[in-house]
């Protein structure tokens, strides 16, 4: 087993949709800097990268290249599903913290639990979400998002029909 840690931060600017989780908020100001502002999603995709010591999102999806301003976070998402399968792990659960003042994230946690779910083809009751303010922080403007996940040793697939059980049946005859 494995288990991996994320966090980020996004600072609220206006002009700019909300996302959060993969899902678009009603809100008058959305998270800027690196792609489309999705703290959920990038403190996923470290926590999936990190499970398996492989490089963070900032390095495998630089903020100062030009392509990834405003894109859609699912990609980064994708690639550490790619690459914590390769390393041969399936995703056991996810758990997570959103910390910002506004807007409330209560009457949304069932829409972004289903979409998490969705992205990372797991149950919807294998994904936690918590929402907090930031009391006594300072950090009305920013929204934070904390990621950890459990990653399990994918069960080796049986190939075609050679079972163990059969082929010693076989010896046997
Ligand atoms: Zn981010």
């Amino acid at each position: 087993m494995r288990i991996g840690y994320g966090w980020d931060s996004h600072e609220f600017k206006s002009g700019i949709p909300l996302k959060i989780g993969g899902v678009t908020l009603p809100h008058n100001k959305g998270l800027g800097g690196h792609s489309d502002g999705d703290i959920l999603l990038h403190a996923t995709t470290d926590a999936l990268l990190g499970a398996i010591a492989a490089p963070d999102i900032g390095s495998l999806f630089p903020p100062s290249d030009l392509q990834w301003k405003g894109a859609d976070s699912v990609i980064f998402l994708q690639e550490a599903l790619d690459r914590i399968r390769a390393a041969g792990y399936t995703i056991a659960n996810v758990d997570s913290t959103l910390i910002l003042a506004k807007p409330k994230i209560g009457p949304h946690a069932a829409a972004i639990r289903a979409r998490i779910a969705e992205l990372l083809e797991i149950p919807e009751d294998a994904i936690g979400l918590k929402a907090k303010t930031p009391e006594g922080m300072g950090t009305d403007n920013a929204a934070i998002a904390h990621v950890i996940v459990l990653l399990e040793k994918r069960h080796k697939l049986k190939q075609g029909s050679s079972r163990p059980g059969k082929k010693a049946a076989e010896k046997r005859k």
